[in-house]
């Protein structure tokens, strides 16, 4: 081993995918898997890359859908993952589904047979002041790799759960009904008084959205999954069990605004909305984040006036996830702005997913790589998937309420001259793809 080596964490979809692009580009790499020394409460075997609940990787539409495109990106890149979802394919309509079992045992077998990748089996609890390291924990790091993540950031700057509130695309929202204003007005500057949206409801539709809450349909929590932790971070649906009025004097209240298209009559209640990222492309609803079923949260939030024709860039959840403050943690190469040896990707970043985690392992590996060859790379694209993507979680999403984010159009620039809006979708899709497609394959010569 020498102080070329690369330390990956994780042989989950993350730590597999860096591990394989680094071996590739000749950088000796050593694997580090707990399991199935020590077990997490969602893996079931031994193998690299298991798919832990549902067997998809979702669309594979490279021209109209953003995970579409990651999958493209990685393909271009010769990623093990997309390379052997490939060969394990199951019919699923426009969706990239696999046999899980021979999926994870072709990827462990592909690692195996490295002979620049050795792989050891063991918990890694800490983290290591010198070599060059990538930490693909994911979801459920274990317990005193944790600590140890916490102890170096801050606590406060790791969480254990997530608490998604839905995302709705900016240009979906009807601003004829909503209006922009801060609760009290509050802020220095323009910008900041007008922050939140904010979506009026009158008693009548105050009760009804309190009926359909009731009666929608929820997630359960997987075994394991504890449904202790969430005190300070309720669904919504269990604010409204504990009484019809909670949410109005909790995330509804409509107080401190006033309705810019209706200034005589004051709102029974309010739904804010809240910028997500900084193109100002997404917005979040504040304090509604649910177990909701995505149907039922689909239909529900569409009675709220202003976003009967919204389109959610995510829909929302609550899950046992491990991920840290990347905006305020990780450099634009995914190292530790701490401890730059220490690289980290996949899940345990803020993304969310088995493809995005994948594509931040295939970025990590390639980055970590490139710097122990003494490659000069230029920044990744912010106009391809990958770019959106990294973009996003080290600098792009709101440090202050940062929580995973999936790969979506919602992060990208827009391109010049196109239409917003349901209607100009699909071109504003096409054009978007088109031009990743083109920079990704740039960015990648740098390697040739
Ligand atoms: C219950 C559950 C259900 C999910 N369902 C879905 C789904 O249906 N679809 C989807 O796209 N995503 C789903 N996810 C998210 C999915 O697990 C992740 O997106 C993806 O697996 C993350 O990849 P990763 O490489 O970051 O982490 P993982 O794939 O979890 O890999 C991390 C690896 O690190 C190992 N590890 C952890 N700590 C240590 C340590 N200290 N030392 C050594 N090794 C360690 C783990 O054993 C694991 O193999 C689910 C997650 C959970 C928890």
């Amino acid at each position: 081993m020498t102080d070329k080596t690369l330390h990956i964490v994780g042989g989950g979809m993350a730590g597999s995918e860096a591990a394989w692009q680094a071996s590739h580009l000749g950088v000796d790499v050593v694997l580090h898997e707990m399991r199935p020394k020590v077990e997490t409460f969602a893996h079931q075997t031994g193998d690299f890359a298991e798919m832990v609940c549902s067997n998809s990787f979702r669309s594979d539409d490279d021209e109209q859908n953003a995970v579409g495109l990651l999958h493209w990106e990685m393909r271009q890149a010769d990623g093990l993952i997309m390379a052997t979802a490939d060969q394990h394919r199951l019919p699923a309509g426009g969706a990239l589904a696999v046999d899980r079992d021979a999926f994870s045992a072709a990827v462990t077998e592909k690692l195996r047979a490295r002979d620049n990748i050795r792989v050891e089996y063991g918990e890694i609890s800490d983290l290591p002041a010198d070599g060059n390291w990538i930490f693909a924990t994911g979801p459920l790091t274990s317990p005193a790799l944790g600590e140890a993540i916490a102890r170096e950031t801050g606590a406060e700057r790791l969480a254990f759960f997530d608490a998604i509130a839905p995302i709705v695309y900016a240009d979906t929202i009807n601003m004829d009904v909503a209006w922009a204003q801060s609760r009290y007005d509050k802020g220095e500057t323009e910008e900041e008084q007008k922050a939140y949206l904010n979506c009026p409801m009158t008693k009548d539709q105050y009760e009804a959205f309190i009926d359909a809450l009731l009666a929608a349909d929820k997630t359960e929590f997987h075994e394991g999954e504890t449904a202790t932790y969430f005190d300070g971070c309720l669904p919504i649906e269990v604010m409204a069990e504990r009484g019809r009025e909670t949410l109005r004097f909790g995330p509804m209240k409509p107080v401190g605004l006033t309705n810019a298209h209706d200034p005589e009559n004051k709102p029974y209640a309010v739904v804010q909305l809240r910028r997500d990222n900084a193109l100002g492309t997404l917005f979040n609803i504040v304090g509604f984040q649910t177990k909701m079923k995505y149907g039922a949260q689909a239909e529900v939030f569409k009675t709220i006036p202003g976003l009967e024709d919204a389109s959610f860039a995510r829909l929302g959840g609550i899950h046992r996830n491990t991920f840290m403050n990347s905006p305020t943690l990780l450099d634009n190469q995914m190292r530790l702005n701490s401890r730059r040896n220490l690289r980290f990707a996949g899940q345990v970043t803020g993304v969310e997913g088995y493809v995005e985690s994948a594509a931040m392992g295939l970025l990590a590996g390639r980055l970590a790589a490139a710097e122990i060859l003494g490659l000069d790379l230029p920044t990744v694209p912010q106009d391809t998937a990958m770019g959106a993507l990294i973009h996003h979680i080290t600098g792009g999403a709101e440090a202050k309420t940062f929580q995973p984010m999936n790969v979506n159009f919602g992060l990208f620039q827009p391109v010049d001259g196109l239409k917003g809006g349901r209607r100009g979708r699909k071109d504003r899709y096409k054009a978007y793809t088109d031009r990743a497609k083109t920079e990704w394959s740039d960015w990648l010569s740098n390697f040739a």
